[in-house]
């Protein structure tokens, strides 16, 4: 068994019990599933079980009893990015400080949806600024993310709503944001070379009037 699993590893391969929230490492999350979801819960359920008789199997076969409520589980933690506001989560952790140079995050691991077909994409996001009197918790920058990440998105504006959001809220001198990721959707249908890559980016202030600068974020992240 694998030492550490990722709470999302954790929820489609083995989603817990009422009692087995522990192995979660965001119990946040699950508290949220647990108590509020209920409704929400059924509704994917029902949903999944039609869905399970529409490919011509048996919703009724052992192995498939629980299907429905395990990828309703599943399918609300992996969207739990709707219920999380990312400007309070920033906010937070905003503090004055006169560094003036690029702070750069390079390969933040990002697991999202694609809105067309609800199947995965994932890769890496780099993302960085440059401070104009503040600076953010760095872990803070992998949280925004998150949060855009676990909705249905197309890769595209993922990647400019992580800009925007840190723009709007820092209000830095620049904003540079990267992405690079795999999607099921080509991979698993063939339209795509397997191991093909699509990467976007989204910058704004000193990222796109300075070429320097660009390149200097462009060279670290391709280091
Ligand atoms: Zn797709």
């Amino acid at each position: 068994m694998k030492q550490e699993k990722t709470p999302s590893d954790t929820l489609v391969n083995e989603p817990p019990s009422y009692s087995g929230y522990s192995s979660c490492a965001d119990d946040e999350c699950f508290d949220d599933i647990r108590n509020i979801d209920t409704e929400a819960i059924s509704g994917i359920s029902n949903a999944v079980y039609s869905m399970i008789e529409g490919i011509g199997e048996d919703p009724e076969r052992e192995g498939l009893l629980k299907t429905p409520e395990r990828v309703a589980r599943a399918m609300r933690f992996l969207t739990k990015g709707y219920r999380q506001n990312p400007v309070e989560m920033l906010q937070k952790a905003v503090f004055t400080e006169s560094y003036d140079e690029m702070v750069l995050v390079k390969d933040i691991e990002l697991f999202s949806m694609c809105e067309h077909h609800m199947l995965p994409f994932f890769g890496k996001a780099h993302v960085a600024y440059i401070p104009n009197g503040k600076i953010v918790g760095i872990s803070k920058l992998a949280r925004v993310v998150e949060v855009y990440a676990r909705r249905l998105q197309v890769q595209e504006r993922l990647t400019q709503q992580v800009r925007d959001i840190i723009q709007d809220v820092l209000n830095p001198r620049g904003v540079g944001v990267v992405i690079e990721a795999k999607h099921m959707c080509m991979v698993m249908r063939g339209v795509e070379k397997q191991n093909s890559t699509t990467t976007t980016s989204a910058m704004s202030g000193e990222f796109l009037s300075s070429q320097s600068t660009r390149s200097e974020f462009l060279r670290l992240i391709n280091r």
